[in-house]
């Protein structure tokens, strides 16, 4: 009854989102602050009659407003259901392993190798440096591969590689192979790489408006890169469903992204919570990863994160943890309000002093 592809996949496994309580969810990268309060009379006055219509299949009004934000063509964008709709797409599109093996860091985001077995890519884990940041020269030696494929800044680490490292790595890389670079953390205190796109052909950077724009509820995501990857992008969705973006997502999209005075403040209440975070987890003990993103990498010495992790949610917190070797010690926070992250201090300060 089920077909061999079924049988062998290994599905993505989403942060919880348990219902036996409420919780404090620090463990997902929700944005804590609401979307922009525009959307709100948009959505009172929406015409429900519109509904009988299908949504644009090209979203055009809306890649039109994002190519104006970050100063591209129309032709340059590409919008989806989420980002990992957009990823499923892009790795479709461009990775093959005739052309030699998929690369990506050891520890990154987990969903890469789902979608490589999903599309039967192959593909090898580039080990990070001993400091945990990324190592392009791993991504440069050795055979030839068919692409490259890392979030930045990286999760879960959230360690930032600069755009001259960026420039470095697709500079020295072969220019008929795809590099992605998966800027879903990039507003909390990191520089796009879509400047680039126009030198290397063969970059592709896709974003979210889950996390800085505070939307992971309406599903959209988007890729800007040069006019040839874009299209590829749409025929490969239109070999799979013409409509992935309602009407109302694509709307409500165009309001986000025009509202970048609102998101400019939520995202610098993030940073500094972050940054007030580490200091008083490091006035503790405890080892924060130098993060750009709107979660921080900790541990605790001498208490592992799967410990941590059940500690802090009997307490009603949740944190993320991963039982991977080389970072099984860590617990991944996601960066809440103030008042979140005084609770959050407050139990890991009840909890692990001393230990
Ligand atoms: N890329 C990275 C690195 C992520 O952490 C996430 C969030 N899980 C995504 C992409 C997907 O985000 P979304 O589908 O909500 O746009």
């Amino acid at each position: 009854m089920l077909s061999q592809r079924v049988k062998n996949l290994t599905p993505y496994v989403p942060g919880e989102q348990p219902q036996d309580r409420q919780y404090l969810k620090l463990n997902t990268n929700e944005n804590p602050y609401p979307p922009t309060p525009k959307i709100e009379g948009f959505i009172k006055e929406f015409n429900i009659e519109k509904l009988r219509l299908y949504p644009d299949p090209l979203a055009n009004n809306l890649r039109e407003k994002i190519a104006q934000r970050y100063m591209v063509g129309k032709e340059n964008v590409f919008v989806g259901n989420g980002s990992d709709e957009v990823l499923s797409f892009a790795f479709y599109a461009f990775f093959d392993s005739s052309m030699g093996k998929l690369l990506f860091p050891n520890f990154t985001y987990s969903f890469y190798p789902v979608y490589c077995d999903f599309y039967s890519i192959d593909y090898d884990k580039v080990p990070l440096n001993t400091d945990f940041s990324v190592n392009i020269n791993g991504f440069l030696n050795g055979e030839k591969s068919c692409g490259i494929i890392f979030p930045n800044p990286n999760a879960p680490t959230g360690i930032l590689l600069s755009i001259d490292d960026l420039n470095n790595l697709l500079e020295r890389y072969p220019k008929d192979r795809v590099v992605i670079i998966d800027e879903a953390y990039i507003d909390f205190g990191g520089q796009s790489a879509v400047s680039l796109i126009v030198r290397y052909k063969n970059l592709l950077v896709i974003r979210t408006f889950s996390k800085s724009m505070s939307l992971a509820g309406l599903r959209l995501g988007f890729a800007i890169g040069d006019k040839k990857l874009i299209e590829t992008l749409f025929a490969v969705k239109d070999s799979f469903n013409s409509y992935p973006i309602d009407m109302l997502a694509l709307k409500i999209g165009e309001i986000a992204i025009e509202d970048e005075d609102y998101y400019r403040s939520t995202t610098e209440k993030i940073i500094n919570n972050r940054s007030k975070l580490s200091d008083e987890l490091e006035k503790i003990g405890w080892e924060v990863l130098p993060s750009q993103a709107n979660f921080i990498f900790t541990k605790k010495h001498g208490v592992t994160g799967q410990k941590v992790y059940e500690t802090l949610k009997n307490k009603g917190v949740l944190v993320r943890y991963f039982n991977i070797e080389g970072i099984k010690d860590f617990v991944r926070i996601t960066i809440g309000t103030k008042e979140q992250l005084g609770i959050l201090l407050k139990e890991v300060q009840k909890c692990f002093s001393g230990k």
